[in-house]
């Protein structure tokens, strides 16, 4: 679905002349593949790079150097971009800047609308993805009144509505509340699992990327880590030199473990953690 190759970029900024004032790397040979279906979490500190690999993915920014395909399209190819900002949705952090119309239905039917999907056929895209996202009883609501998550949810519902094959979501939790975090990220998975939508799932929240397939995990412009959950949370003092947290029930197992307790690396969950001091006895 996504493969990049030494892909690196440079936000190159100007004077008035056009000469160059200053150049900062925000991608450094970046090399990466998604697979179709997979849900991949990308985790990095502030600055690591994560909305400009975003932003190539959906060729908003094309690479300085290296290649980026988008299901085998090369985002280089100017005459690829429709096709390939139709597979590669994106969802951003702020719900309101995302959404348009004054009715949620209408909301959702904005983007295949755009794309001159024949009228029948919207109403059942904006069913299906209302459905999908739990949000069809308030399919004639004003979007303003609703909470933060419930926005969010129309927001990732006008996005499939457009049925991408990718969907590409830039700390879409960011702005939540807990509740509305849980909300939008069982949606994601949801879609992941019933619709077979690759995801890609930009965040800061650790707790978010245990379901992951995949994570990889970002610093200053560069890959530094790539495993399942398990493996990337196993590496506790690694992750602290990147400047990550780890899950709250991951930590404590570790210090735990540290102070002489013989438990597992890398547990993930309350459950696991139970499990495992349980087994001690
Ligand atoms: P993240 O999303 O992980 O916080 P970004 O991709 O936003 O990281 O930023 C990566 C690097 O690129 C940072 O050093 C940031 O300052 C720089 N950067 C981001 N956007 C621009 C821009 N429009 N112009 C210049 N530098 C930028
Ligand atoms: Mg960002």
């Amino acid at each position: 679905m996504i493969r990049s190759e030494n892909l690196t970029f440079e936000y190159i900024r100007r004077d008035e002349e056009g000469n160059v004032e200053s150049i900062a790397k925000a991608l450094d040979s970046v090399s990466i593949t998604v697979k179709r279906g997979d849900f991949v979490a990308i985790l990095g500190h502030n600055g690591s790079g994560k909305s400009t690999l975003a932003k190539q993915i959906n060729a908003i920014l094309v690479p300085t150097e290296g290649t980026l395909y988008v299901d085998g399209m090369d985002t280089q190819e100017e005459e690829r971009l429709w096709d390939i900002r139709q597979t590669a949705g994106m969802v951003f952090q702020n719900p309101d800047n995302q959404i348009i119309a004054t009715v949620v239905e209408e909301d959702v039917g904005f983007g295949p609308e755009n794309l001159g999907v024949p009228t029948q056929e919207i109403w059942e895209r904006v069913e299906r993805s209302l459905r999908a996202v739990g949000m069809y009883e308030y399919r004639t609501h004003s979007p303003n009144r609703l909470s933060g998550g419930q926005k969010q949810r129309v927001a990732i519902a006008g996005i499939m509505a457009m049925k991408p094959k990718c969907i590409v979501l830039d700390e879409p939790t960011a702005m939540l509340d807990p509740n509305g975090r849980r909300e939008v990220i069982r949606t994601v998975r949801e879609l992941n699992r019933r619709e077979g939508v690759t995801v890609l799932l930009i965040t800061h929240y650790m707790e978010e990327v245990i379901h992951a397939d995949r994570v990889i995990v970002m610093d200053d412009g560069k890959v530094v880590m790539q495993g399942t959950p398990r493996e990337i949370f196993s590496q506790v003092e690694k992750l602290k030199e990147y400047r990550m947290d780890v899950p709250q029930i991951t930590e404590l197992a570790h210090e735990l473990k540290k102070a002489g307790m013989p438990l597992p690396d890398g547990i993930l969950s309350v459950e696991e953690f139970t499990e495992a001091v349980c087994a001690l006895r």
